[in-house]
């Protein structure tokens, strides 16, 4: 029997674990951290009885992600919930941007942005499948939906702070600047506003739901899937060196590629290796924790039925703070991005103390305390939360580091968002999960189609773990 060890179990570990172990290969996961998950994990904080996301909360990857369907989690007891707004973006003059699954809402919301919004997004949206078979894959290809990306590419490739002209509104340039900054870096750079668009594109599509009791309950579902298909898992087990793992006949690597270099180094041809230990990190996360009583009391009503909120102030103000850290300057008044989780899952809040999630961009390896900049950002758009807040829990870019070797310098897109790594990896090949070595490829999050929580990497590289056996079955 073939035999496979997946070193990490983030999504994509577990994804890649997942294909061989339905094509009858007998997987061993080996993980660092005591639980399983990696970034789709659920917490307990900052008070005994609220139920947070670790790190990913909320889902229109997942939700848009073919590999997450094959699981049918619905029938494994996970309910995704959808806020009555997926996503709002308070200014200082007291209006709000919304973003509804419906783009629809959205346009009419919009006011005389509406139009343009629905001409930037309206073709990808209503044809997310299609485009997702192509922008979940490697970009050096042949695309199988050539004029729905090149339509796609207007708004994804030219840099945000560009394709931000199209619209003419302070609200609708915010709402899509803001959407832009998941990147965590320059975004007036090309192409990484691929990020953004395929955030609101997958947002029409599925809308941005969270998952009742915690982005954890995803990956138990999915764990209890692996076990019935014999996957074995190993935790509190880090592999720091080759000789770590048991005799294989294939390794799938959910791990930073910098971290790929001490375990195979010696084996991976040079070009690859020189890769490999090239590929940068970029800027970091701070985040913050918070018991609110009541809820938090927004200046403008309608952030409070919203389960994600963006504050950053105007388009331009975003783009500078973005530019800002990864020039590795922390700005007074980062970008920061709040999450409201029992909006659509009370069962997270206990009582009227409710579960607040938020995270600052910091410059990479930040090691002051952003707490101070988070709240104050809070306080610009809802003045008065400080009095609420009872109790907080900060996760500082060291932190997230130590209970994620991929989250270098707290870099948590595992790599930066630059143009050339964002589109390609670490390496300009069609095929970037290959690493030059029999059996042993690249599954994380580095590699195409890069952060969130879809599994689509895991699944690319294991595709190409499985054509190598059946080649080697077909010689022998
Ligand atoms: C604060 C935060 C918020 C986010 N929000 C969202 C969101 O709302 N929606 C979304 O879709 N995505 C979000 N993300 C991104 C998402 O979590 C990641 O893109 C995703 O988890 C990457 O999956 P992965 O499998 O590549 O790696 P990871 O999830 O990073 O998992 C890698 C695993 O490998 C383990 N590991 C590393 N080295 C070793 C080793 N040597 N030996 C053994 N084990 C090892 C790690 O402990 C870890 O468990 C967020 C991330 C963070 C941190």
């Amino acid at each position: 029997m073939t035999t496979a060890v997946v070193v990490g179990s983030g999504p994509n570990g577990l994804a890649a674990a997942t294909v061989l172990a339905r094509a009858g290969v007998e997987v061993t996961v080996f993980e660092a951290h005591q639980e399983i998950g990696g970034g789709a994990r659920t917490i307990h904080s900052p008070l005994p009885g609220l139920v947070q996301d670790h790190c990913a909360a909320v889902h229109p990857m997942a939700a848009g992600s073919e590999y997450m369907a094959s699981w049918e989690l619905e029938k494994r007891g996970v309910r995704w919930l959808r806020a009555p707004i997926d996503a709002a973006h308070p200014l200082d003059d007291g209006s709000i941007a919304v973003l509804h699954q419906s783009i629809d809402k959205t346009a009419a919301g919009l006011g005389a942005d509406g139009g343009r919004w629905r001409a930037m997004f309206g073709s990808a949206a209503r044809n997310f499948p299609a485009l997702s078979e192509d922008i979940f894959q490697p970009m050096l290809r042949i695309p199988r939906h050539p004029f729905l990306l090149g339509r796609f590419g207007i708004v994804a490739g030219p840099p945000p702070t560009w394709t931000r002209h199209l619209l003419r509104t302070p609200q609708g340039r915010a709402l899509f600047t803001g959407v832009a900054a998941h990147a965590i870096n320059r975004i007036d750079r090309p192409l990484v506003g691929g990020i953004g668009a395929g955030i609101i594109a997958a947002g029409h599509a599925v809308g941005w739901p969270v998952v009742e009791g915690g982005t954890g309950r995803l990956t138990e579902a999915i764990v209890i899937g692996l076990k019935d298909l014999g996957v074995r898992f190993e935790t509190s087990t880090p592999i720091r060196r080759r000789s770590d793992l048991p005799r294989h006949d294939i390794a799938m690597l959910d791990l930073h590629p910098r971290n790929v270099v001490p375990l195979y180094g010696d084996l991976l041809p040079r070009r690859v290796r020189d890769a490999l230990a090239r590929f940068r990190s970029g800027p970091a996360a701070f985040k913050v924790d918070l018991a609110v009583e009541g809820g938090i009391p927004w200046r403008n009503p309608e952030a409070g039925s919203a389960g994600t909120v963006h504050l950053g102030g105007s388009s331009e103000e975003i783009a500078w703070t973005e530019r800002e850290i990864a020039l590795g300057r922390m700005p007074e008044r980062p970008f920061v991005l709040v999450g409201q989780q029992y909006v659509a899952d009370p069962t997270r809040a206990d009582g009227e103390i409710k579960p607040v999630y938020a995270y600052a961009h910091v410059p990479a390896g930040y090691d002051a305390d952003a707490t101070g900049a988070v709240l104050a950002q809070l306080e610009r758009f809802a003045p008065g939360v400080r009095e609420r807040v009872v109790a907080s829990v900060t996760q500082s870019p060291r932190d997230l580091a130590r209970t994620n070797a991929n989250f270098i310098g707290g870099d948590i897109l595992t790599g930066a968002k630059s143009p050339l790594q964002f589109l390609f990896g670490p390496r300009l090949t069609p095929h970037p999960y290959d690493l030059g070595v029999t059996g042993v490829y690249l599954c994380s999050a580095a590699t195409s189609p890069g952060p969130g929580i879809h599994g689509q990497s895991g699944v690319n590289a294991a595709q190409r773990a499985l054509r190598w056996i059946d080649r080697r079955v077909g010689r022998t």
